[in-house]
């Protein structure tokens, strides 16, 4: 008896699935898109002939495997020169992003920044309540004003940033790097090789194994027995990856999950590069709308007199960012758990994670292959069920 799996969205964390699990000619695969393509915001599109995609889907990992699982389907350029800065209107200057010591040494007021750190005391960083009293602990109040405060009221689109209640998911970290380069140091980084970028990924996946459909409208008929009505026919199915925001299958019963979206903008410019050298983003930390710009150039290398950049300005059109409120986290959780047996949700919307990336979506789905095709991995390995909440 075949299993069959339904994997409800095409994104990154539903194809990886998809890909993974048909190896196995045991299970029977149906992935269901309510879009028109496959591989969400991660999908390249092509602008005045520049490839570019919704943000920049820079592949970053600490994981050796995961890398190497995706260069063989989709070959990686290593871009381990990237650089990222950051703009501070109020000094008119260009530092790191995230920052380390050699920037304050650049800063018109740096003695004061350096007294704030020597003063600081992180211990009370461990019983912060909210972002603010983390990062004025982390760093001090000239930095944070500085580097964090605009940023972050702008990024969740909030008054104050005291209403962030959680900061563990912060990659920057509660120090100031050392040392000549950014943060992600030790990671992997790398883009696609193709001016097409990660499409292959999507585009390859073995039709004959795996059922696609497309513009398809899903509805819930009985979830405890995964039942579902897919294009108005009732299908019942084995086991479920959701990659979607959880409220979903619930009607919204305890509240819709809030997300922030993004509204993005595309430019060209008359020249062939616009960023210095290796700098691949631009964050923005002051009171322009927009968080970041990109130019994509610097990934993949296009040639061409021109360049393009995209701009991202967060609103609420889209479910882009899951909100690291504790409420809605709480939210999300009582969702979760309401979710039947052998029904498993994963992927940035579906485990409500602002920090799952590509590379996390990979690992996931690698961790759900084994559960799925091996009976006994969940009971040998329950510490590894990543898909658990607090
Ligand atoms: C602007 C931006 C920039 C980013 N940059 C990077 C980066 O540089 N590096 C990095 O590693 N990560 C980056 N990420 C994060 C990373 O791309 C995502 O975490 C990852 O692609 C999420 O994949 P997913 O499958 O979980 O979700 P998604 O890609 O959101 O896929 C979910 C799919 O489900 C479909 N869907 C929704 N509702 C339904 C429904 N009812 N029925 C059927 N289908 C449905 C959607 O259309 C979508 O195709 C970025 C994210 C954003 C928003």
């Amino acid at each position: 008896m075949k299993r069959k799996i339904l994997i409800i969205g095409g994104g990154f964390g539903g194809c990886a699935s998809a890909r993974m699990l048909c190896e196995d000619p045991k299970n029977a695969i149906t992935i269901v898109e309510k879009n028109s393509f496959l591989g969400a915001g991660v999908r390249t599109q092509f602008y005045g002939g520049h490839p570019y995609t919704f943000g920049p889907r820079h592949f970053l990992t600490h994981n050796k495997k995961v890398f190497e699982y995706l260069n063989k389907i989709v070959p990686m350029r290593l871009c381990s020169d990237h650089q990222f800065i950051t703009y501070v209107e109020k000094d008119n200057k260009f530092y790191n992003y995230p920052l380390h010591y050699n920037d304050i040494n650049k800063m018109p007021d740096k003695k004061k920044i350096f007294q704030e750190l020597k003063n600081r005391n992180l211990q009370k960083i461990k019983s912060a309540k909210n972002m603010e009293e983390y990062w004025l602990n982390s760093i001090g109040k000239t930095l944070y004003k500085k580097t964090i405060q605009n940023y972050n009221k702008k990024m969740w689109l909030v008054d104050n940033v005291k209403e962030i209640d959680t900061f563990n998911w912060s990659p920057k970290g509660a120090t100031i790097k050392k040392g000549p380069r950014a943060a992600w140091d030790k990671a992997i980084s790398a883009y696609p090789k193709k001016s097409n970028g990660y499409n292959d990924y999507f585009d390859k996946i073995d039709k004959r194994k795996i059922n696609i459909l497309l513009n398809c409208n899903l509805k819930v008929y009985d979830l405890n027995k995964k039942i579902f009505y897919i294009n108005g026919k009732k299908k019942q199915f084995d086991f479920v990856i959701s990659t979607i925001a959880p409220d979903f299958f619930f009607k919204k019963d305890f509240g819709e999950l809030k997300f922030i979206g993004r509204d993005f903008h595309k430019i060209v410019f008359p020249v062939k590069e616009v960023f210095p050298k290796n700098v691949y983003f631009l964050y923005y930390a002051n009171n322009e709308k927009f968080t970041r710009l990109v130019e994509y150039k610097k990934f993949t290398r296009h040639k061409s007199n021109t360049t393009l950049i995209g701009m991202e300005i967060p609103s609420m059109n889209g479910k882009h960012y899951p909100i690291p409120f504790k409420s809605e986290i709480r939210k999300s959780y009582k969702y979760l758990r309401k979710l039947p047996e052998n029904f498993f949700s994963i992927g940035r919307a579906g485990t409500y994670r602002y920090e799952v990336d590509i590379d996390d979506c990979i690992e996931q789905a690698m961790e759900l292959v084994k559960i799925i095709n091996d009976d006994n991995y969940m009971n040998a390995f329950p510490q590894q069920k990543w898909w658990q909440y607090e």
